[in-house]
C-alpha cells in the first residue's frame, strides 16, 4: 500500500462540540504569506473567493505543522482532541 492510500484508511472521530484548532480569521486576513495554505498535509486550509482563510479540523493529522509554520505566534488555537476524539492512524 503506497502512502497517500494509507492516508485513505485512518478514521476520525470528529468532536463536533469542541473544535481541538480555532483561528482567529481577522489576523489571518492580514497575513501576506498564509503558510497555513501550503503546510497542511490535509490540505484543510484553503483560500476562500474574497482571499479569506477557511478551515476545518475534520480530517486534522494531529501533525502540529500549522501551529508552527504560523507567523502570527499564538492566533492557532491548537490543542489535542478531547479523549477519544480525533485520527486514529491506521496501516491495514
Ligand atoms: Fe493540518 Fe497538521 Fe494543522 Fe492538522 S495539525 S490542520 S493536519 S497542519
Amino acid at each position: 500500500v503506497d502512502p497517500p492510500e494509507l492516508l485513505g484508511l485512518n478514521k476520525f472521530n470528529i468532536d463536533e462540540e469542541e473544535p481541538h484548532i480555532l483561528l482567529d480569521k481577522t489576523i489571518c486576513e492580514t497575513c501576506k504569506e498564509k503558510p497555513c495554505l501550503v503546510v497542511c498535509p490535509a490540505v484543510l486550509y484553503k483560500l476562500g473567493k474574497n482571499g479569506e482563510i477557511m478551515f476545518d479540523y475534520a480530517g486534522c493529522l494531529e501533525c502540529g505543522t500549522c501551529r508552527l509554520m504560523c507567523k502570527n505566534k499564538g492566533i492557532i488555537k491548537w490543542e489535542y482532541p478531547r479523549g477519544t476524539f480525533g485520527v486514529s492512524f491506521r496501516s491495514s
